[in-house]
Formats: structure tokens, C-alpha cells, sequence
């Protein structure tokens, strides 16, 4: 089954429900009500076993507290969590207030997140935020790039806190030695069949802006 996609408010945030043996849903968004609404339409959500966060921004991720109450396990890279605990659970930016959670695990890169039919490799791709992560299904050559990488050449901001050019243009550079199919970006469109090329064209870009 193909990733399901959920556009989610308040920023139009992409969000990825794998449904397999365990069901997976990768950001959430900053609308509690909105994301248990548009799970509903597939699953119950209180069978929902993994909420990945592919970083800790709060149009990705707010919602996040309130799912963890209905059961499912928490996973996100360690840095991420300690900049939004540092932050006090806040959106500095936006100033806004996420409910307080602890992950149930603490991410550093390769691990494996074993769905059943799918299964998700974790990378490390600092820069956008410091505990970025992306996820990469090898067979099915899937690409979920939270906001690291977008369709089309284009990649993320680093002016928000923990930013940083550099380790962006590293982090896309090693996206680029992957063989990807479709890439699933946190916002805005799909790619599907060459995404490849996307991902080199912002390579291209990045190395020429920073
Ligand atoms: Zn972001």
C-alpha cells in the first residue's frame, strides 16, 4: 500500500500514514482535531502504532501530546528533542505552545523501523533543524524528506534555531547517493518515478546559495 497522504493546518504540513502490519504516521501536524478526523477515514486511531517525527517544528509535529495519549510510541532524533525541551516546548518563531511529551525513542541515525511490508531507514540530515531526520524505505526506493528536500530542486529554510547551512548541504549531498523512486516531502507535492533528479537539482542549488 502506497503512503497515504495528509495535508494537515495550520502551515500545510505533509503527513505520511503507513498502513502494514504496524501503522505508522510520519509528522502529524499542529491540529489535533484535524489529523484524528482524517485518520479516522482509515484507521482507528487509537491503533496507530508509531508517530515519527522527521523534526520538531510546530506545523510538523504540535499535535504530537495528544496523539501520544491515545497509545501510539513517540520517535524522534535526540537533538530534535532536546532543542524543543530547551525551548520549552514552544514555537519560539511563531510563539507557539506545543503539550509537553517525552519520546519513547530517542533517534541518532540507522536505525531500522521494521512496519511489516515496509521498512523505514532512519538518516540523520541536520541543517533545516539539528535533529532532522529523513526516512528511506530501500526496496520500494521511497524518500520521506520532512523538510530537508522538496520536489523540484527546492530544500529547506536554516533561519529557524538550531539552522545551519553547512550540514544542509551535507545532508542533501548524502541524500543524493540514494536510489530514489518517490520522494515525500513535508510539504507541498509528491514525486513519483525519477525523484532522483529533484533531490540532485537541490543539491545543485543549495551548494550554489550557501
Ligand atoms: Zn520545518
Amino acid at each position: 500500500m502506497k503512503p497515504i497522504k495528509i495535508v494537515t493546518p495550520p502551515l500545510a504540513a505533509n503527513c505520511y500514514l503507513l498502513v502494514d502490519d504496524r501503522i505508522a504516521l510520519i509528522d502529524c501536524g499542529g491540529d489535533t482535531k484535524f489529523i484524528l478526523n482524517a485518520l479516522g477515514k482509515y484507521i482507528n486511531p487509537k491503533d496507530l502504532d508509531y508517530l515519527i517525527l522527521t523534526h520538531s517544528h510546530f506545523d510538523h509535529a504540535a499535535a504530537a501530546g495528544d496523539l501520544k495519549e491515545l497509545g501510539c510510541k513517540i520517535l524522534m532524533h535526540k537533538d530534535e528533542y532536546e532543542l524543543l525541551k530547551s525551548q520549552g516546548f514552544t514555537s519560539i518563531f511563531f510563539n507557539i505552545k506545543f503539550k509537553p511529551f517525552k519520546p519513547d525513542f530517542e533517534l541518532k541515525g540507522n536505525e531500522i523501523i521494521d512496519l511489516g511490508n515496509i521498512v523505514l531507514k532512519v538518516i540523520h540530515t541536520p541543517g533545516h533543524s539539528p535533529g532532522s531526520i529523513c526516512l528511506y524505505e530501500e526496496d520500494k526506493k521511497w524518500l520521506f524528506s520532512g523538510d530537508t528536500v522538496f520536489a523540484y530542486g527546492a530544500f529547506g529554510r536554516v533561519d529557524l534555531p538550531g539552522g545551519n547551512p553547512k550540514a544542509l548541504i551535507d545532508s542533501i549531498e548524502k541524500l543524493s547517493k540514494l536510489d530514489v523512486e518517490n520522494l515525500y516531502p513535508g510539504h507541498e507535492d509528491v514525486v513519483e518515478g525519477n525523484a532522483k533528479e529533484s533531490i540532485l537539482e537541490a543539491l545543485r542549488i543549495v551548494k550554489m546559495i550557501f
